[in-house]
């Protein structure tokens, strides 16, 4: 081996052994250590500023303290590790050096600001100190070499402002009283006639500089510092332990951010907006944030520093005008625009200063934006090859691809309506109508041609008629999970429930919130999306790419479609995951076929049992006392069923559909009050005696937990067996049609948890299914399975796979039975276990996945154990969630189901789960 060889490698061994002193420092600017990759060290801005420099964007230099150091810092009882204070020093010195200033130099100063910046960006939440470095002294000095001694003056008058409040906390001392430094400046302002800051002159600051160091005395006991060492240690400081500030704590409540990874601090070269005329401080997005076109979009202010943009002191103009005050910096900035995009590969929200005529850029980080924005964005981002289509999948929040698919309020018409209260938005989507009180009335109204808001203190399947009919349901009781939000999205309905502020008399046929008093009859309307109720009819405008997807529109003549196709069609490059629908009603699958769903998930088919006549046969075979009057019944139940299963094979296409036989308590179906009971007693001929008699019998302390579910199923086996020759007698008939269509029916047994009960159910299917095939002379391709949706059949899967050819999860049962909690009741102390951070999210709109999603494995484990290819859906509320999807995917379930309106979000959730698990 060659001696130089061998000394390099000592000196490699050497370096090895040797603990290397941590590197708390990282400087950038024209010598840079740190790249966007250290968002996590370095912060946000820390990593982007040195990400910036590298790419020659004119960056004022300037040095990032790690957050290694804050998390030492506070674990240390507020000390700082013992080798920041050196590092701190070189680092300051390579600014003097780069910059020809120095640090406290009386004739030409050196100016820092200090800034936070964590991983991810929590604008607003911690401290910002700009000007540091300015004393009674430097200032004289920053007057001289600049000839403008109102600049001066004004960066100090700033600088004593911000170090008093964030360093020394000289701040307001109740809610009502306004920030003493503001008030003092407001004071003298009136004195001397200003209105804006930047026209007090250099003696008025001067005046304001003397009034807040007095204050700070007073308020303190301790000066103001005049050292610039002292300023810059009680800066970092300040930044670090602002980390610890209410509003930075809340912050990271609401959005999940660790306290452990602690704030990064920046200590950079001040540039001045501040200078006159030819300054400007400013911020930017490289396209429109709101609707995402591809426009240069911010704000800038001329002779201004920092917060004065967003502060609104005074309005700022819109960037475009920037062209014709400051061409040539327009022109610059335009270039960035381009280099920071085709760089970071997404839209940028950038800070710039002018100093004299020279753009420095000061920030920079992906742009916050609306759903429709982000989907634009990554459309075209993607078209100017700036993303690839997984990035561009993934760039989209999944929930927000709804927000593209809803009818929406004419936005000047919500300025002129009256709101009446808030309630939980609960069915995304604008609707105004008459209000009506029940399904009766609103059938009525919409046969006369009127669109109505159903209104109702809470809803039951009784009120599904009715909620068909209504374009909008507005309930004041229950959450976003009650029956009404369940159903509402199911149909894509627009709903707001629980709203508690509206006061709903039946008796009165009145809705009340504060002054506002509506009647039965009068225009209501609801914003399913922002959860606001006004009173009164505001005018809406349907989604064009609702529109596009019933045939109404052509797709090339809206933008908006062919953007939402063109991510849709991306999602369904990456994904694994099928999707498929819950739906009832043919037209319900058109829609969901439409929006790409490739399969029922799950079809209720107790809704089948409300509409029409079907209520009354379904209340006889109920009510029949002996099992030859309940077959008598469901005789004529058969040829409803079996028409609508005709309808809904022949809609579907031969894609799967799976049909969920008879589950709820049949109480739900028994008329409550007297006035129907009375009908129906005359009905059958029978007294109402004979009614009440039987609807108390059924009666049922704990209906959830109650006869339901297969159970009805074995107790009454007449049921199966019709639903089943209704499933096979309509498969029969749509086989035999003139144009072929498929035929895919799978049978789900519901609320199984004994293997037991599902081969007695089984058992049924499969003679009825042989006798209808005989008959007809066709042969039916059918599945037989069952839904896992109590913690027996989780746990026994293996066994009841036996017997099932597939699974369906019925995570919205399997939650209720896991967690030993009532969906329909939970909503009494969620709140405050989402408070109290209990349970963070609710569990029956995002998965439980250490609980629910345990048992969830483990059916699917015991499951697969027993047949290698069974199939495995989900059919809870979960199936639309993207949280759960993941869950969904990383689980190995073959596909999702959700509500027609969901689909769209689940197929993008799907890919993006995909995507992230390395597809
Ligand atoms: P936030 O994270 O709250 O946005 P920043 O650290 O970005 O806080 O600082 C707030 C503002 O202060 C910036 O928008 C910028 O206008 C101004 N500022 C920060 N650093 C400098 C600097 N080195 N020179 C001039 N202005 C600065
Ligand atoms: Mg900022
Ligand atoms: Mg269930």
């Amino acid at each position: 081996m060659p001696s130089k060889t061998i000394a390099k490698k000592a000196k490699k061994v050497a370096k090895k052994r040797a603990p290397k002193a941590i590197k708390y420092v990282y400087s950038f600017g024209k010598k840079t250590d740190g790249d966007a990759k250290m968002k996590n060290l370095l912060g946000g801005k820390g990593a982007n500023l040195a990400e910036m420099a590298r790419i020659g964007l004119p960056v004022p230099g300037g040095f990032t303290i790690t957050t290694d150091v804050c998390v030492e810092y506070f674990a240390n009882g507020r000390v700082y590790p013992a080798a920041l204070k050196s590092q701190i020093a070189d680092a300051i010195k390579i600014c003097e050096k780069e910059s020809g200033k120095k640090l406290g130099d009386e004739k030409n100063p050196l100016l820092f600001s200090v800034r936070s910046g964590s991983r991810e960006s929590m604008p607003g939440m911690m401290d910002t100190i700009l000007n540091l470095g300015l004393n009674d002294k430097t200032v004289e000095g920053l007057k001289a070499k600049s000839g403008n001694g109102r600049f001066a003056y004004d960066c100090y008058r700033r600088f004593v402002q911000m170090y008093g409040d964030v360093v020394m906390g000289v701040q307001a001392r109740t809610e009502n009283e306004p920030c003493p430094f503001e008030h003092a400046l407001e004071v003298l302002k009136k004195e001397v006639g200003v209105e804006v800051d930047s026209d007090l002159t250099e003696g008025n600051n001067k005046e304001v500089i003397k009034r807040f160091q007095a204050l700070i005395k007073d308020r303190t006991g301790g000066a103001f510092p005049q050292d610039v060492y002292e300023q810059l240690d009680g800066s970092v400081g300040a930044v670090f332990n602002s980390w610890e500030n209410d509003r930075a704590i809340l912050y990271r409540q609401k959005y999940g951010i660790p306290a452990a990874w602690g704030t990064a601090v920046n200590v950079q070269l001040m540039v001045f907006g501040n200078l006159g005329d030819t300054s400007a401080t400013g911020v930017a997005f490289t396209r429109d944030p709101a609707n995402g076109e591809n426009v240069f979009y911010g704000e800038y202010l001329i002779n201004a520093q920092g917060e004065d943009v967003v502060a609104g002191v005074r309005t700022p103009f819109p960037i475009a005008q920037l062209a014709d005050d400051m061409p040539k910096s327009h022109k610059e900035l335009t270039v960035v625009r381009k280099k920071l995009e085709t760089h970071f590969g997404d839209v940028q929200d950038f800070e710039f200063t002018i100093e004299d005529g020279v753009l420095y850029i000061l920030q920079t980080r992906n742009g916050k934006r609306t759903g429709l924005a982000a989907v634009r964005i990554a459309v075209e981002m993607t078209k100017q090859k700036l993303m690839t289509q997984k990035v561009a999948v993934m760039k989209v929040p999944a929930d927000q691809i709804s927000s593209l698919l809803v009818p929406i309020f004419d936005t000047k018409a919500i300025k002129n309506a009256t709101l009446m209260a808030v309630g939980l938005p609960a069915g995304p989507g604008a609707a105004s109508g008459k209000i009506v009180f029940n399904a009766v009335d609103a059938e009525a109204e919409v046969a006369k041609g009127n669109s109505v808001v159903l209104c109702r203190e809470e809803t039951s399947p009784e009120d599904l008629r009715g909620m068909i009919a209504s374009d909008g349901i507005l309930t004041s009781r229950g959450g976003v999970s009650s029956h009404a939000a369940l159903v509402a999205r199911q149909m894509g309905k627009v709903c707001i429930c629980g709203a508690s502020d509206i006061h709903i008399d039946y008796g009165a046929g009145t809705i009340t919130a504060g002054k506002t008093v509506l009647k039965v009859g009068d225009f209501i309307s609801i914003d399913g999306t922002t959860g606001k109720i006004f009173a009164g009819s505001v005018a809406t405008a349907p989604s064009e790419v609702a529109q596009v997807l019933a045939g109404k529109l052509k797709a090339e003549k809206s933008y908006t479609y062919q953007m939402f196709d063109q991510i849709m069609k991306w999602s369904d490059k990456f994904r694994t995951l099928g999707v498929r629908t819950n739906a009832d009603s043919p037209e319900q699958s058109k829609i969901a076929v439409a929006m790409g769903a490739e399969g029922i998930g799950l079809c209720r088919t107790e809704h089948m049992f409300f509409e029409g006549d079907r209520i009354t046969y379904m209340r006889e075979m109920i009510l029949a006392p002996d099992e030859a009057s309940r077959k008598s019944a469901l005789k004529k139940l058969l040829p409803f069923q079996r028409k609508d299963f005709n309808g809904l094979f022949k809609a579907m296409e031969g894609r799967p559909v799976t049909i969920r036989f008879l589950d709820p308590p049949l109480h739900e179906f028994l008329p409550h009050d007297d006035a129907s009971r009375r009908t129906l007693a005359e009905h059958l001929n029978v007294s109402p005696e004979v009614i009440s008699e039987r609807v108390h019998a059924l009666h049922e302390e704990n209906p959830m937990l109650g006869h339901r579910g297969c159970r009805l199923g074995i107790s009454y086996p007449e049921i199966t067996e019709m639903q089943a020759r209704a499933v096979f007698e309509a498969a029969a008939q749509v086989l035999k049609l003139k144009k072929k269509v498929k035929v895919n029916p799978e049978i789900m047994i519901p609320l199984v948890g004994f293997k037991d009960e599902l081969d007695h159910q089984v058992a049924i299917v499969h003679r009825v299914a042989k006798e209808v095939q005989a008959a007809k002379g066709v042969k039916i391709d059918y599945l037989v399975g069952t839904m896992l949706e109590v913690p027996r059949a989780c746990v026994t899967s293996s066994e009841i796979a036996k017997t099932a050819q597939f699974f369906s999860f019925g995570t919205n049962d399997l939650t209720q039975t896991t967690l030993g909690m009532s969906r329909d009741d939970a909503g009494s102390f969620l709140g405050k276990y989402k408070d109290l951070d209990i349970l963070p999210q609710n569990p029956f709109a995002t998965l439980d996945q250490e609980g629910v999603g345990a048992l969830v494995k483990l059916g699917v484990d015991g499951g697969k154990a027993t047949n290698p290819n069974i199939k495995l859906g989900i059919c809870g509320e979960h199936g639309g969630d993207p949280a759960s999807i993941k869950f969904c995917h990383n689980v190995g379930l073959t596909y999702v189901s959700c509500s027609p309106n969901r689909i769209p979000v689940a197929r993008l959730a799907a890919a993006q789960a995909a995507i992230e698990a390395g597809a």
